[in-house]
């Protein structure tokens, strides 16, 4: 049987990431690669109990098909905790996704036809060019400096249906776009009437002061916001949200009926339970001082392993620093020979919408412990020494 597959195949390639952490899983090799928050994090005890009330005192009402829109005591949550960021939103605003990466799915089917500009990062987060790619979008992608984009480049992507930002700890660079390029862009966009899609899934994350307020507080008519739970309690309850404004949130809505009903009603229950009784006052510094010393870390050991010529800077919050090896190396040729000694990483190309600059690299912080991360970064020092003296 030969099956004719749809056009929109031809844009989903394999995840880059899946596919090397494939070949991460071999025994004996530590992975840079994923972003996967490290497991002694999770509040599994607070998880328990809280499964454990919502099938003793809801348990049919959690386990029926429920509203398309959330459960509407999470989404009042989500309102509520906003505010506090300066968005000021009602909870007939906010649609509860199953992670946030549905949330980009349905951004991209809601706004995106074939052909049309969308506006990313360079580089940008992987996962929404996947997200979008189907809907066959044209990406522009705008020029960047360490401040984040620069406006000027919002302002020449009028037209775009929208760009996507994300300005706090960004994945990959951990970048954090400064209080005033968030002004200065949301200017932009305003003068070009462009659209943004802020995504948000590492804010709560910061070491020694939150980012500055979110791009959604400075222009709520003109901003699609995305959160995650997953992040900050456990990324298996697959729970996010997106944040549309009212003219939206209609058709979002149908969007996301028919993609798949609703976000599991049990589990936004779960996570309810737990964010009403105060649990990430408690638990979120827990997890900002884990990363911060896995952070540390991972700088001291590229102090003591990278040759000169290597450039990074140590990411004030999030889970991931950028690499930028010597001249001269190509991050995914590295990338076997790093395997075979016993390290991964995900090399900087598939973060890329245009050129990507060969040399640049993501090395995520948390999923090893301080220890493992000082012998997985001292494996490859060598590896670039090596390759450096051929
Ligand atoms: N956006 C960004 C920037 C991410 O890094 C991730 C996860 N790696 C997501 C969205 C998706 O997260 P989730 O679906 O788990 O909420």
């Amino acid at each position: 049987m030969t099956w004719t597959l749809a056009r929109r195949t031809e844009r989903m390639n394999p995840s880059a990431i899946r596919e090397i952490l494939k070949l991460a899983e071999r025994p004996g090799v530590l992975s840079l690669a994923g972003g996967l928050p490290s497991p002694d994090g999770f509040p599994v005890e607070a998880l328990r109990e809280a499964s454990a009330r919502v099938l003793r005192d809801t348990p049919r009402e959690a386990l029926q098909y429920a509203a398309s829109e959330g459960y509407g005591p999470l989404r009042e949550w989500v309102a509520a905790r906003l505010a506090n960021d300066g968005v000021v939103v009602e909870p007939g605003q906010v649609l509860v996704t199953t992670g946030s990466q549905q949330g980009l799915d349905l951004v991209g089917k809601l706004l995106i036809d074939a052909g049309s500009a969308v506006a990313v990062e360079t580089p940008t987060y992987l996962g929404a060019l996947q997200a979008f790619a189907p809907c066959e979008p044209a990406f522009a992608a705008l020029a960047s400096d360490d401040e984040g984009p620069k406006p000027e480049a919002l302002a020449g992507a009028a037209g775009a249906r929208f760009a996507y930002l994300l300005p706090n700890f960004q994945n990959p660079t951990g970048r954090v776009i400064s209080e005033a390029r968030r002004e200065a862009l949301v200017a932009a966009a305003q003068a070009a009437a462009l659209p943004l899609v802020e995504d948000n899934p590492y804010g709560e994350l910061w070491f020694d002061a939150p980012p500055p307020a979110p791009l959604a507080a400075r222009w709520p008519q003109g901003t699609i916001y995305l959160g995650s739970f997953s992040k900050i309690l456990a990324p298996g309850l697959r729970l996010g949200y997106v944040v549309a404004p009212p003219a939206l949130y209609p058709k979002l809505l149908q969007v996301k009926q028919a993609a798949d009903l609703h976000t599991p009603g049990f589990n936004q229950r779960i996570v309810h339970e737990v964010v009403r009784d105060g649990l990430l006052d408690r638990h979120v510094p827990t997890v900002r001082a884990r990363h911060a010393a896995q952070r540390d870390a991972m700088a001291a050991a590229l102090r003591a392993h990278l040759p000169a010529g290597a450039e990074w800077q140590p990411p004030r919050g999030g889970m991931f620093f950028w690499l930028r090896l010597p001249p001269g190396l190509d991050a995914t040729a590295l990338l076997p020979r790093a395997i075979a000694a016993g390290v991964a990483y995900v090399p900087g190309a598939p973060f890329h919408a245009g050129e990507a600059d060969p040399r640049t690299l993501r090395l995520s912080f948390v999923t090893l412990t301080p220890a493992q991360l000082h012998t997985a970064i001292a494996t490859l020092g060598r590896v670039v020494h090596e390759a450096l003296a051929e």
